[in-house]
């Protein structure tokens, strides 16, 4: 089954609304239309930033897709600072990050709140990006694919089959984010391989071979070409060089 491509850019905290809304129009006007037949083109605000990008977005025929970073586990009520699913999906967003090492790192995100978020994207018709990734130790020590694989079924817990189809994976091993240092595209489908397989055996070829697997981590115009020409490798979750709207369109180019 032929998967379309997926580079999504997340932007972080970085860029309040004025200046997303230059980062957003550059990107917009860079990609010729005839473009967005191949591959999706998506970025991930900050919160802040959402609203305004809509509107550049909205007025470009929605070609760019945009979501968020992240999201409550809860429908509504007392979560002071918070931002719900349906909110987000009021806002148009297609897609949210969920599990991003750095919000497991900083915020002690765990797999079961991870789970919920999934659920709770799921359930507003937003699409999750599961990030999934080892630490340096666990690859020194051999242990990756295992420690993705136990991050990959424990974040798509108690879903059905037909609902893992609107999952995207990120695998993003923490040792590559911000770094410069990017797996080679052996490193990379060998994770992602194994992250199809596990998909395979729980949910079927047919879910498996639809589920969009992207690589994270260091990803720029140089080396996207390599790390999207392996089977198993669908596109980017792209942090740094997102934020460079000729280098991000560039390399969204070659995807
Ligand atoms: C990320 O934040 O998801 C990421 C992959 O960052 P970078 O591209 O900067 O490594």
């Amino acid at each position: 089954m032929a998967r379309t491509p997926l580079i999504a850019g997340n932007w972080k905290m970085n860029l309040n609304h004025l200046e997303a809304i230059a980062l957003v129009q550059k990107i917009a006007f860079s990609l010729p239309e005839k473009y967005y037949a191949k591959v999706d083109v998506a970025v991930l605000p900050p919160f802040t930033a959402i609203r305004a990008v809509q509107n550049v977005i909205e007025g470009d025929k929605l070609l760019l897709k945009y979501g968020a970073q992240d999201l409550s586990p809860h429908e509504s009520g007392a979560y002071t600072g918070d931002i719900s699913g349906s909110m987000l999906a009021k806002l148009g967003c297609q897609f949210v990050v969920v599990g991003h090492s750095e919000r497991r790192e900083y915020h002690q995100e765990s797999d079961e709140l991870l789970n919920k978020k999934v659920k709770q994207a799921l359930k507003h018709g937003i699409t999750p990006i599961l990030c999934i990734g080892e630490k340096l130790d666990v690859r020194e020590a051999g242990g990756h694919v295992e420690h993705c694989s136990e991050q990959l079924i424990a974040g798509l817990k108690g879903l059905k089959a037909e609902q893992v189809t609107n999952v995207v994976i990120a695998y993003e091993p923490v040792w590559a984010i911000g770094t410069g240092k990017t797996a080679t595209p052996a490193d990379a489908q060998e994770v992602c391989g194994s992250i199809r397989k596990k998909l395979d055996e729980k949910y079927g070829t047919e879910v498996a071979n639809s589920v969009r697997i992207l690589y994270g981590g260091s990803m720029k115009s140089s080396n996207v070409s390599d790390l999207v020409a392996q089977p198993d490798v669908d596109g980017g979750l792209v942090g740094g060089a997102s934020l460079d709207g000729e280098e991000f369109t560039k390399l969204a180019a070659m995807a």
